[in-house]
């Protein structure tokens, strides 16, 4: 098949790429790891190309979209956030903006998974330990020990496609799970975990009963012994439940004082100082962070203070960086080949034409 479509990728997402190059697209890729200036992706725009491939790196808006009017026809992102693309803006020019969900979600699950353990287990002070040659002798309780996560309760907010892959990774660990989500609440999915932890419990897989319920905010936060964050960035405004800052110092305060958060989902979604805060102060036990609300981190963010190291575990929003989940061309498996088929959809008319139809398409009520 020959396509004479015109493309612009913000960024090389590898192999998966070479199926448009096959089908005939005329390809430019940004060539440096970073994102583009924004000047040069309006450049590229106005420049009358047909599909843009990006990332959460890239400030998607009106400016873009106006550059574009009349031939810009897709935004595919690759990513399953889109915080970075204002969907008004797309809603009003009608242009179709596509993400990768689904392909991420157990690799980003299982990441968050072992940010707990890392934390809990205290993983890095005790390499550090090692490798410093500061372990001098086998001991009962010196220099410290870790927390269990096999038993605990953990509050999972955010019951989404990750939020509930998480539970799934829990409940293999005999933990109590309490789900908060005040706007999708999955009663089957929740039925079936407990219906699975009471076989186990029944075939003396686990020792212990375990649960599994829907709570209020509060009684997550106060009640759990781990914290993983698993919702949108949705700003003020944008919904009836925002996201912005949905840990601050009330939330925080709510947490016990031996409870560790954990966050994968996006950085604004806590603020910063306010964590920084609760862990200089001993309002919580431990926090590990994957996003941040400025990404990279800047240098002199309070997190990087030396006082809270040890309980502080610092990561380059990593939860989805593994190879099948990050490149593979397959739609099926990859980001990357997510990435392009929602691309191809749009452009080549599948499904008929109905953009309402196309499964990586985000803005359907705009069709
Ligand atoms: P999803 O849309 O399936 O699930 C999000 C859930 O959050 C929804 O059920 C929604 O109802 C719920 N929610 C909305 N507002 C809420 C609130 N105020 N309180 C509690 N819950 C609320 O999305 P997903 O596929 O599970 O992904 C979740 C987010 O994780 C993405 O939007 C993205 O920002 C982030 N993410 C990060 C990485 C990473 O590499 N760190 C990787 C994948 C996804």
């Amino acid at each position: 098949m020959t396509n004479n479509f015109r493309v612009f990728a913000t960024c090389d997402i590898g192999d998966a790429l070479n199926i448009l190059r096959t089908r005939g697209y005329q390809l430019e890729v940004y060539p440096e790891p970073t994102a583009p200036p924004k000047a040069l992706v309006l450049e590229k725009v106005r420049s009358g190309i047909d599909g843009l491939i990006t990332t959460l790196r890239d400030q998607i808006d009106a400016e873009v979209f106006e550059a574009g009017k009349g031939t810009l026809k897709v935004v595919a992102q690759l990513a399953v956030g889109f915080d970075n693309i204002n969907r008004a803006d797309a809603n009003r020019y009608n242009v179709p903006f596509t993400h990768t969900a689904d392909v991420l979600t157990e690799a980003t699950a299982e990441f968050a998974f072992f940010m707990f353990g890392s934390l809990a287990r205290k993983m890095w002070p005790a390499e550090h330990l090692t490798r410093e040659n500061k372990w001098g002798f086998w001991h009962p309780y010196l220099p410290f020990l870790g927390d269990e996560v096999t038993g605990k309760a953990i509050a999972i907010i955010g019951t989404g496609r990750i939020g509930l892959a998480m539970i799934k990774k829990c409940s293999g660990f005999d933990m109590n799970i309490l789900c908060y989500d005040p706007a999708y609440q999955n009663l089957v999915y929740v039925t079936a975990i407990q219906d699975t932890m009471d076989l186990r419990h029944a075939r003396g897989i686990q020792k212990e009963k375990t649960w599994i319920k829907y709570v209020s905010i509060d009684e997550a936060l106060s009640q759990a012994d781990f914290v993983s964050v698993h919702v949108p960035l949705i700003r003020e405004g944008e919904s009836a439940t925002p996201t912005f800052h949905l840990f601050n110092e009330r939330t925080l305060r709510m947490m016990k004082r031996t409870a560790f958060l954990v966050n994968t989902s996006r950085g604004p979604v806590i603020d910063e100082n306010a964590l920084a805060k609760a862990l200089k102060e001993n309002w919580i036990a431990g926090a590990a962070l994957d996003v941040y609300e400025k990404e990279p981190l800047s240098e002199d963010s309070p997190l990087r203070d030396s006082a809270i190291e040890d309980r502080c575990r610092l990561f380059p929003h990593f939860a989805s960086a593994a190879k099948i989940t990050r490149l593979s061309p397959d739609p099926d498996k990859g980001m990357a080949g997510r990435c392009v088929q929602g691309l191809i959809d749009v452009l080549e008319k599948n499904y008929g034409g109905d953009i309402k139809k196309m499964p990586y398409v985000v803005n359907k009520e705009a069709f």
